[in-house]
């Protein structure tokens, strides 16, 4: 405080007498002094809500509310009331007296000192007290806001969603109070992030939050969880209709379009909420609750809001437990790969591998089968995808360089990932690092993937083909098998379904349906490939057809690359 200027002084005490001789003693030792009067807590507060001040000379004992009231309102203000407090009382008790400076006052007085005080001392000393005490509190703020709050939108992270969570939920599930959770994610937030630009994301999900805060009420705690999640906790409600109300308008908040750059872009929220106690007793019951509720929001075609209710849990249970193993195993990087050798048959050579990925062993079980289409329909097939393609480069680039071999790697490709011309720069990216030359790189694609009327996707595959990456046309032979589809596409390998060893009655017609494929594919100057071989008869009858690479679990099983037999090719 500078004390060359005028000292601004709130006296509060409804003691008449004694604010007189406080105010002879201030203005004996002070020139320049404004004392401002109040008579109580009320009134003083009043006053303060007006003016500022340098310090307050506040009684113990006052009418109504005491003291030490007065000093925890001011005290619990996001600036502390920014302002020094003196206590007095008439009274010497020392209990009281830490009891004030407890509660925030910088000093305690006692009345009948107050004459032969250094007052101006003790208002310089209180307001250097008082200073310190400020520039701490707002570090602590400070620290505070770094660690609470998301960054990129001002929203609560994840961090203080779960503290808020554990405030309004009674572990034991007997609150009274009715507490929805809803859970968002935004539907095509990874599309804008990969086609727009990390910048165009990042005004998507700050645009997201503005239009949504000024939807909800101040107490109405709403959080970014993460990328594109984020919840809400609506406390006190009081029927399943007005958290559906919510959820309504948050979607007709995002009718209208949002600009970004040039682009115009409609953002679609996928919205799962869930209520406690009725549905859950515990915080991580009811964030599952409303994750399922959410999951089933996304299945139904996004875009849309679903409350929990009981026959969802038996029906999205597993799905659930994917989908949450999904984002976890990205997150950790926990998945394996496997690699299954393929052999040449007109020479028996091992020349490459595929790349299998593995669901963590540590967890429950499950198959590509179950969650590779799982992880295409919430768009993590991405991630997973880049994932494969960084670690199977990786790894053939090691046994090039170790074994100075020349396998190739097979890569399965998903049509979604085909739908991101994203994907070529990364797989052309990876193969530049790990200096894998592209013909030793085959990228297998499914049917699928062609009806597609998205010409990106062909333009995918053209641009892949171009740069030099073999295109391989995985499980022919099931489903469609266009014809048209091998000559359109820059295809050069296929490799048919290993259910042709199994789906005819007779051994007489699957042989006749591997012929009539393998030699029209031959003439198409196809490279065939079996895959699915499980025994000595599947072999014999391949080499038979001259077909010319083979897969399966009598030629050798898919495994970790540890215990995979590398040989040294020359
Ligand atoms: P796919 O590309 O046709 O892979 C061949 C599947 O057949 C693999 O199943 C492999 O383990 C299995 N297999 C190999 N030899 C035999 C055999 O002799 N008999 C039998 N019955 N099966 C055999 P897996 O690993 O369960 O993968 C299933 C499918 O999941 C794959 O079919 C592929 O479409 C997809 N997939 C696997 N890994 C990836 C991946 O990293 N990315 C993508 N997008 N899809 C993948
Ligand atoms: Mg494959
Ligand atoms: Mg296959």
């Amino acid at each position: 405080m500078e004390m060359k200027r005028r000292l601004n002084v709130l006296l509060v005490d409804d003691d008449l007498a004694d604010r007189r001789i406080l105010k002879r003693t201030l203005t004996e030792n002070e020139a320049d002094v404004k004392i401002v009067e109040a008579v109580s807590v009320e009134a003083g507060l009043c006053i303060l809500q007006n003016q500022s001040f340098d310090v307050i000379l506040l009684d113990y004992r006052l009418p109504g509310a005491t003291g030490i009231e007065m000093v925890q309102e001011l005290r619990s203000r996001a600036d502390l009331g920014s302002v020094a407090i003196i206590m007095m009382s008439a009274s010497s008790n020392e209990a009281l007296a830490v009891k004030c400076i407890e509660s925030g006052a910088q000093d305690f007085i006692q009345k009948s000192d107050i004459q032969s005080l250094n007052l101006h001392r003790a208002i310089v000393h209180a307001h250097k007290r008082f200073e310190l005490e400020h520039q701490l509190h707002q570090n602590y703020l400070n620290v505070k806001h770094l660690a609470e709050k998301d960054p990129l939108t001002g929203l609560s992270n994840r961090h203080h969603f779960n503290q808020m969570m554990d405030l309004v939920i009674d572990p034991d599930g007997s609150s009274k109070v009715d507490i929805a959770l809803l859970l968002m994610d935004l539907d095509n937030f990874k599309y804008i992030n990969d086609t727009l630009g990390h910048d165009a994301g990042d005004r998507l999900l700050i645009e997201f939050a503005t239009r949504v805060k000024k939807l909800l009420r101040r107490h109405e705690s709403f959080a970014r969880l993460g990328g594109d999640e984020f919840a809400i906790i609506l406390n006190g409600i009081k029927s399943t209709q007005q958290v559906k109300l919510v959820a309504q308008r948050i979607h007709d908040a995002f009718r209208e379009t949002i600009m970004i750059g040039t682009s115009e872009i409609k953002c679609k929220v996928s919205i799962g909420g869930a209520i406690y106690p009725l549905q859950a007793k515990t915080k991580e019951q009811l964030i599952k609750c409303a994750d399922i509720a959410m999951y089933q929001a996304k299945s139904d075609g996004k875009d849309k809001m679903f409350l929990y209710d009981q026959s969802m849990s038996a029906k999205y249970q597993r799905l659930f437990d994917i989908q949450t193993g999904l984002k976890k195993h990205i997150q950790n990087q926990s998945f394996n790969i496997h690699f299954q050798p393929v052999y040449n048959l007109h020479t028996d050579k091992k020349i490459g591998y595929e790349a299998l990925i593995r669901w963590p062993t540590s967890e429950f079980q499950s198959v590509p089968d179950e969650f590779i289409p799982i992880a295409e329909r919430n768009a993590d097939i991405h991630a997973i995808g880049e994932w494969v393609i960084d670690q199977a480069i990786k790894q053939v680039s090691n046994w090039q360089k170790q074994h100075g071999n020349n396998s190739f790697i097979a890569i399965n490709i998903s049509p979604v990932q085909l739908q991101n011309p994203a994907v070529i720069e990364y797989i052309i990216d990876r193969a530049e690092a790990y200096s894998v030359n592209p013909s030793q790189i085959v990228l297998e694609i499914t049917e699928t993937a062609l009806f597609e009327k998205e010409s990106v996707i062909k333009q995918s595959i053209e641009a892949l083909s171009e740069y030099g990456f073999a295109i391989s046309l995985d499980d022919f032979g099931v489903g469609y098998s266009s014809i048209s589809h091998l000559i359109e596409y820059p295809i050069t390998i296929v490799k048919l379904d290993k259910s042709l060893f199994t789906t005819q009655e007779s051994e007489v017609k699957r042989k006749a349906v591997f012929e009539a494929l393998a030699e029209m594919l031959k003439r198409l100057k196809m490279t065939v490939v079996a895959e699915g071989i499980e025994t000595q008869e599947h072999l014999d009858m391949c080499k038979s057809l001259s077909i010319d690479h083979g897969q399966g679990f009598f030629l050798g099983r898919p495994m970790a690359a540890n215990d995979l037999d590398v040989e040294l090719v020359t």
